[in-house]
């Protein structure tokens, strides 16, 4: 059966890639029919953030990203924080220590500093340490630990080896010994690293296939190295492409928001957010850019993710956006309108959902987000404070206010119009005065709404109704 597993550790937010590793990791496992595992990798103490794990767990189901067995639902190979298993690491740092692969390294930070400068000096490509300790006798290891000398457990690495493995995406990757340093596997707090810890939990997690970003890829030796030492069979790897910013650099805040969060406040859909991760770095073969989970679910496949680093590109966010939420019913729109309207200036004066609809219809070939069946037309929920300058300049004319009122008159004998009522009305006034409709719809527009664009007039007429157009008339002329 196919276990995957998120392993994030808390920063405070999600990130977007984070996002994509966890798409990816579900969309693997409900497509083979395994498992999901959100597992929380905090055992860097320093990096501790208050309220971190339980922003991630819900920026996760904000996007419906459901994990079967987790830190707040639990499972059968619970704990799945990683600060609640540490007596384990510990157990099987020892069991590599007792078998000479692993071994306690007692030197002072000062000692593993001048190493450092010195190895610089000689422009070795990257610092190593140079296994002291491995050469410590017995009896000196033990003095040391009774006098309680800080320490860390390292991995003995035998140099002069080939590490070989294989990466569905990149493929069969091979790394020289020579260049892994003897990696510390727990650190003096007693706090297990990030590879000894990752790597036995994957093992008692049942974990089948590690899929992350790249920028774990040179970890995976060193990893490489763990599971053999421990015997253990490696899972599959996968690494994800990078995320790049529209100039190709590493995706980073400083070009953009990079928090799931940001965007959800931003008034994203989670169903846009997830389309447009899901295509960062994979596609299904052909052009098409829709999809909903259930079908990315059916369509997904390893195989089909790039190598190549993948451009995070807002404007597509945006189109998906739009798209997504034009494909939504009249009625799942006005639930997220409603929840918008709750927080917006216009909360107290409650809006008959008939009128919500009118509007959603009126505007959603002409939205991006829920917050701009508002924002874009506030004149749906208040008279225009002010008019468009532009629009003035170009048609408030002498003889408008005259041709308005007229207008108006004509508008105040109907009797509850309808689209067409207003239409007709306009027409008769516009014969009447001998002038081209639009002498009188461009006025009227700016007189009603403010604007000079919008919806079509007749339908902006009719969702004001008769007694406030006749209102915004009367206000706009004189
Ligand atoms: N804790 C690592 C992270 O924050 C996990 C990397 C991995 O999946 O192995 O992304």
């Amino acid at each position: 059966q196919v276990r995957v597993r998120f392993a994030p550790s808390p920063t405070g937010y999600l990130h977007v890639g984070g996002l994509r590793t966890a798409l990816y990791n579900y969309l693997f496992a409900r497509k083979n029919k395994g498992k999901f595992i959100l597992r929380i990798e905090d055992t860097d103490r320093n990096r501790y953030v208050e309220g971190a794990v339980e922003n991630l767990i819900s920026a996760l189901k904000w996007a419906g990203l459901e994990y079967d067995e987790g830190p707040d639902i639990g499972g059968p190979f619970g704990p799945y924080m990683q600060s609640q298993r540490l007596d384990i690491y510990q157990k099987y740092a020892q069991e590599l220590i007792s078998q000479g692969k692993a071994y306690y390294c007692f030197c002072s930070a000062e000692r593993l500093e001048a190493l450092r400068e010195e190895q610089q000096k000689q422009k070795l490509p990257q610092a190593k340490y140079d296994k002291h300790c491995l050469y410590l006798s017995k009896s000196e290891i033990e003095a040391n630990l009774e006098k309680g000398i800080p320490k860390v457990i390292r991995l003995n690495v035998e140099p002069n080896q080939k590490i070989e493995f294989d990466d569905i995406i990149r493929e069969h990757l091979e790394f020289d010994s020579n260049n892994v340093d003897d990696q510390v596997l727990i650190k003096s707090d007693g706090y297990p690293t990030y590879h000894l810890a990752n790597v036995v939990d994957d093992h008692l997690m049942q974990i089948t296939h590690v899929i992350r970003g790249e920028e774990w890829l040179s970890s995976t030796p060193k990893h490489v190295l763990l599971y053999d030492a421990f015997g253990w069979e490696r899972p599959v790897f996968a690494h994800l492409p990078l995320l790049l910013n529209p100039d190709r650099s590493k995706l980073s805040k400083r070009q953009g928001d990079v928090a799931v969060e940001d965007y959800r406040d931003k008034g994203y859909l989670k169903e846009a957010l997830i389309n447009f991760v899901a295509l960062l770095g994979w596609n299904a073969g052909d052009d098409k850019e829709f999809y909903y989970i259930d079908e990315l679910i059916e369509k997904f496949s390893l195989e089909r993710v790039n190598k190549a680093g993948a451009v995070f590109d807002l404007q597509k966010l945006n189109w998906l956006n739009a798209e997504h939420l034009r494909k939504k019913s009249d009625d799942e729109i006005l639930s997220l309108l409603k929840k918008e309207l709750n927080n917006s200036e216009y909360k107290d004066q409650p809006v008959p959902d008939e009128k919500l609809v009118l509007i959603i219809q009126a505007m959603k070939e002409r939205v991006t987000f829920v917050k701009e069946f508002i924002n874009n037309c506030r004149y749906f929920y208040e008279a225009p404070r002010e008019y468009e300058q532009k629009s003035i300049e170009k048609n408030w004319k002498e003889d408008t206010p005259q041709q308005l009122l007229k207008l108006k008159e004509e508008f105040s004998n109907l009797t509850n119009p309808s689209k067409e009522d207003f239409e007709h009305a306009l027409n008769r006034v516009a014969e009447e005065l001998n002038i081209g409709k639009g002498k009188l719809i461009h006025p009227l527009r700016l007189a009603v709404s403010g604007q000079s664009t919008g919806p079509g007039m007749f339908d902006l007429l009719f969702i004001l109704g008769k007694d406030e157009v006749i209102k915004r008339i009367e206000a706009a002329i004189n």
